[in-house]
């Protein structure tokens, strides 16, 4: 018997079929009749075994098979993933990859696809049909190359997506990957703060990230609501305790989006909250 095991991968016996689950989110289905041709096998959470010879081989021409038909069980959308043997370039794309708009910044972008549906979205999310992971690895060494190219010892590696950076597992293996490369300084990142919980702060700050592009459009409960277009998908007050939680830990600066209309009353509420935050390390800044 021979147990195959994979760090980013969860196993799940269906009826007819095997799922797995990549990197938290991207779902893939192998047909036990292809899992029988290698031989007998069980699975469990993170590994599969195969009662039979060279099954490591067989299984991952099976899997790379497999990962070419990832979903996205969050956007519901096909997904590409991006890696080192993909053939596909890092750079070339919005979408994802490295965007280097010729200043000091680089924008690091390890997936698409978001968790709500704001009313202003200004990357149409929503409208793009497919969605895309990249490996961390290859994005640290493409990134590491860029910065190489670009001979500037001051980088600010800036995370962002067309979508939910948080929503990509391997956040934090990104950013200690990022955090060895000398050059760069900052490693920043923008979110909408509904996935971080205090676990997950901790855990990327000890990765080495070093701020963080805050957005909150309004105080208001309802008003939060009707932005955010998701329901009770996203709560206000967990998002204001998430930032207070940010606020004496690291560099953290709240990004609102006027949108008119929609939160004309809330912005000097908002300006209010950021004033309210107690930081004696940084100081916590609001741009709106
Ligand atoms: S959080 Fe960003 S990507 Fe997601 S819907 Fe809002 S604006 Fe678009």
């Amino acid at each position: 018997m021979e147990t195959l095991s994979f760090e980013t991968i969860i196993f799940n016996d269906c009826k007819d079929y095997v799922e797995g689950l990549f990197l938290n989110i991207f779902s893939f289905r192998i047909s036990k009749e292809i899992l029988l041709s290698i031989g007998d096998f069980s699975v469990s959470s993170n590994s599969i075994s195969f009662d039979a010879e060279n099954a490591r081989e067989k299984f991952n021409a099976v899997l790379d098979e497999a990962l070419l038909n990832l979903t996205n069980i969050v956007t519901k959308k096909k997904t590409v993933y991006v890696h080192r043997n993909s053939g596909i370039p890092l750079i070339g794309s919005i979408a994802f990859g490295l965007i280097d708009r010729g200043t000091n910044i680089v924008e690091v972008r390890p997936i698409s696809g978001c968790n709500i549906k704001c009313v202003y979205c200004s990357v149409d999310e929503d409208k793009r049909i497919v969605d895309f992971v990249v490996d961390a690895d290859y994005l640290v060494d493409e990134l590491r190359k860029l910065v190489e190219f670009k001979r500037i010892n001051n980088i600010e590696a800036h995370i962002a997506s067309q979508g939910e950076p948080t929503m990509y597992a391997d956040l934090p293996r990104l950013i200690e990957g990022i955090k060895k490369i000398q050059q760069v300084k900052t490693i920043s990142i923008d979110t909408n703060g509904i996935l971080l919980t205090k676990s997950k702060i901790d855990e990327l700050l000890k990765a080495g990230l070093n701020r963080i592009n805050f957005s909150i459009n309004a105080i208001d409960d309802k008003i939060a609501k009707n932005i955010a277009a998701v329901g009770d998908g996203y709560n206000i007050q967990k998002v204001l305790d998430t930032a207070e939680y940010l606020s004496d830990k690291v560099e953290l600066i709240i990004a609102p989006v006027y949108v008119q209309g929609w939160n004309d009353d809330e912005l000097e509420k908002i300006v209010e909250f950021t004033k309210s935050l107690k930081n004696e390390k940084f100081e916590p800044k609001c741009f709106i």
